[in-house]
């Protein structure tokens, strides 16, 4: 899938990277100005050039020409009896995409959008169902961040890349953003508070292996039986089990790191002895935790949750079989603001 340009979003298509070779070759500027650029967008929020003041206007002036400072807009804001808060945020290009934020205790989680729509189709998932629009540059993910952090006025302990989009379709945006969250100069935020949820882009899954931050990964299973999971996640029909699990004990021995399996419970679905004996044998070897879904229900959807008592046998089963699971609380369900939810609503 086509990267978001500077043409049509500005400075945020640039990677940091990008930034830096644009000041020192195409501008023949020192190279700590890309430092002090970078803190001005990603650390102190500035939404202009002109608020750079260390920064000289004749740089400035060229800059904001070039690449100019765009910032997305907050059109819609809902927040939930549990205090989560959903934002309806409008991209440059008049693109919507949904953000949000869950407080919980002393921690702020962000649930960030890697693009606007999926292509991906899940047949359980609102996003999926309403289509892909177009992907998201790093700074229009990081924005989202910083977005919600201004708006609760509190730090955001951790990120997760589970709103709209598949990030492994716009992998490159999606790592940069990570990055720049991760970045001390920038947002500064340890990287394994920082998760990125893939439905399954093995060449990918390949790649984050050898991204050097140490980033968490979190696979959305669902089903470990392949009839079942081409029929509720058809865009990913291509990428088996098989191949899926070879690639996700690869990055496991590559990186140390223990990946999160996402199992969403669908009642009817996939929540029988048989789909559970097939999750418990993917498993084995994969070092992997589990993280039992209820699922959210979408409207005009088809499908229901599994019961409670369902979920918390499969809990019981994986533990006692050595799987570490847990199972999910859902937040922000009374807005529509859980996972699988989201959909840009707004026309
Ligand atoms: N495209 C990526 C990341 C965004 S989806 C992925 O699929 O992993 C984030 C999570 O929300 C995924 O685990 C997805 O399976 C889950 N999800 C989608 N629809 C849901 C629903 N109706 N109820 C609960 N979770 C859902
Ligand atoms: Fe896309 Fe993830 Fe939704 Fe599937 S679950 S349609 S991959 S956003």
């Amino acid at each position: 899938m086509k990267r978001a340009t500077v043409d049509t979003i500005g400075f945020k298509a640039l990677t940091q990277a990008e930034l830096a070779e644009v000041i020192t070759e195409e501008l023949q500027q020192p190279s700590f100005r890309t430092k002090q650029i970078l803190q001005w967008v990603y650390q102190k929020g500035a939404v202009s050039f002109d608020d750079m003041t260390n920064v000289p206007a004749s740089l400035r002036d060229v800059l904001s020409k070039q690449y100019p400072l765009y910032t997305p807009k907050i059109i819609k804001k809902q927040v939930s009896l549990d205090g989560t808060r959903k934002y309806l945020i409008e991209l440059v290009d008049g693109a919507h995409v949904e953000t949000v934020g869950i407080p919980y205790k002393d921690h702020l989680s962000v649930c960030v959008s890697s693009q606007a729509g999926c292509s991906l189709r899940c047949a359980f998932c609102a996003t999926g169902q309403a289509g892909y629009t177009r992907n998201l540059g790093c700074g229009e993910i990081v924005d989202q961040v910083m977005l919600v952090a201004r708006d609760f006025e509190k730090r955001v302990s951790n990120v997760v890349f589970m709103g709209q989009g598949e990030p492994f379709l716009n992998y490159d945006a999606s790592i940069e953003a990570a990055r720049i969250i991760n970045e001390p100069n920038c947002l500064g935020i340890g990287a394994r508070h920082i998760t990125i949820s893939t439905s399954g882009i093995l060449p990918q899954i390949r790649r984050f292996a050898s991204e050097p931050q140490q980033f968490t990964l979190a696979i959305s299973l669902h089903s470990a039986i392949q009839e079942t999971r081409d029929e509720i996640m058809p865009g990913v029909k291509n990428y088996t089990l098989d191949r899926l699990r070879d690639s996700i004990i690869s990055y496991a021995n590559a990186t140390g790191r223990r990946p999160t399996f996402e199992y969403l419970m669908i009642n009817h679905v996939n929540d029988s002895n048989e789909h559970l004996k097939a999750l418990v044998a993917f498993c084995r070897g994969t070092l992997c935790h589990v993280n039992l879904i209820p699922l959210n229900p979408t409207p005009k959807s088809r499908f229901t949750p599994s019961p409670l008592e369902r979920i918390k046998d499969f809990e019981q089963y994986l533990t006692s079989v050595g799987i570490e699971t847990t199972i999910r609380q859902s937040f922000g369900a009374d807005i529509d603001a859980a996972c699988g939810q989201l959909k840009q609503k707004y026309k």
